[in-house]
């Protein structure tokens, strides 16, 4: 007989791995889908100084390991495929990968945010040489150069004072006069001597011939054009986009209701408009993105999988409600 997982998670960040282990510990039959590296966005956090338990600030590649050890624990299966098509037309869903079909009695979408980019001219050719979305990653490349972060998030502060172990100076560039960063974080950086300052200025154009060369900002109060160039020892500099995210739901955004920021419009925080379809994570319209909340959700979306499944034990194929009318179970 045809297998069909009582539930399948897509995305293996904090919220879809916190939902397996939920589900896993249930007994519930489940099936995680990654479509890249375990643990999503948070991998690229080299401290997460505000997640219960880790007062020395675990690394998010070191927290994403334990809790992937955990749910295997649990008997969850973690497989590395993509999710490209879905079926939520009936009672057993479809999810659908390059190479398998997959049924489900219930689906979790936990498929986060990527690095929003700054679409300037030049930013694309340049990526990877010189401009980078994630100061884990590429930080030690730049090695006693000059960094430039772009935004004024917590992750631009925070991976800004990251970034001073490498650089010889860091400048953030934001488009306003004040921070958006927790004021914990500000202040950090506001002390630290390798840290200056931008205010009110956004990036016109990177240039390069191979490397990061030269960048254009813009004062948006003055209008006037700031020129910045590679200084003549190093022959470069470093560009770091740190603006925030985009919610991934592309591959189901004509499934599911979204917000008008593209964000899953979720139902209690964790009910799409589809019965048997839940949310947790990033990837939904929600007030605070932490690993903490993420991981909440993803323990409340199990839970709510766990009692649709039990609810609805025949799984005769009819037709789901579509409708964000939904009720409680
Ligand atoms: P964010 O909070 O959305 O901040 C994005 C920053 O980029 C803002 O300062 C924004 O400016 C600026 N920005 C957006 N689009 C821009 C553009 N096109 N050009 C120039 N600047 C632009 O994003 P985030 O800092 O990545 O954080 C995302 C979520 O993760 C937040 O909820 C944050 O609290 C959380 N987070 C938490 C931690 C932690 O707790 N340790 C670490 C990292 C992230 P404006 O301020 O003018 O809008």
């Amino acid at each position: 007989m045809e297998k069909v997982y009582d539930v399948i998670i897509i995305g293996a960040g904090p919220a879809g791995l916190a939902a397996g282990l939920y589900s896993g510990r249930a007994k519930m039959d489940t099936l995680i889908l990654e479509k890249t590296k375990m643990g999503g966005q948070i991998v690229t956090t080299h401290e997460i100084e505000n997640y219960p338990g880790s007062p020395l600030g675990d690394s998010g590649p070191d927290l994403i390991k334990r809790m992937v050890e955990q749910v295997e624990k649990f008997g969850v299966e973690v497989v590395k495929e993509q999710a490209v098509g879905f079926d939520f037309s009936d009672k057993i869903k479809i999810v659908k990968t390059a190479k398998e079909e997959y049924k489900t009695k219930a689906v979790i979408l936990a498929t986060g945010a990527v690095p929003r980019k700054l679409g300037v001219k030049g930013e694309a050719l340049l990526t990877g040489k010189g401009v980078s979305y994630c100061a884990t990653c590429d930080g030690a490349f730049f090695e006693g150069l000059d960094i430039y972060v772009i935004g004024g998030g917590d992750t631009a502060v925070e991976e800004s004072l990251f970034l001073t172990k490498f650089a010889n100076k860091v400048t953030i560039v934001h488009r306003r006069d004040e921070l958006r960063a927790a004021k914990s974080i500000q202040e950090k950086a506001f002390a630290n001597p390798k840290i200056d300052f931008i205010w009110d200025s956004e990036v016109k154009e990177i240039t390069g011939d191979g490397l990061v060369e030269r960048m254009v900002l813009k004062n948006k109060k003055t209008g006037e054009e700031t020129e910045i160039l590679a200084d003549e020892e190093f022959g470069t500099f470093g560009v770091f986009v740190l603006v925030g995210y985009v919610p991934m739901t592309d591959s189901f955004k004509d499934h599911i209701k979204l917000d008008d920021r593209g964000y899953i419009d979720a139902v209690d925080d964790v009910y799409t408009n589809i019965e048997g379809v839940f949310v947790a994570g990033d990837v939904r319209a929600k007030k605070l993105r932490q690993v903490v909340t993420a991981t909440s959700d993803g323990a409340l979306s199990a839970i709510e999988a766990e009692k649709y499944v039990e609810i609805h034990k025949s799984f005769v194929n009819k037709k789901p409600k579509t409708t964000v009318e939904i009720t409680t179970l």
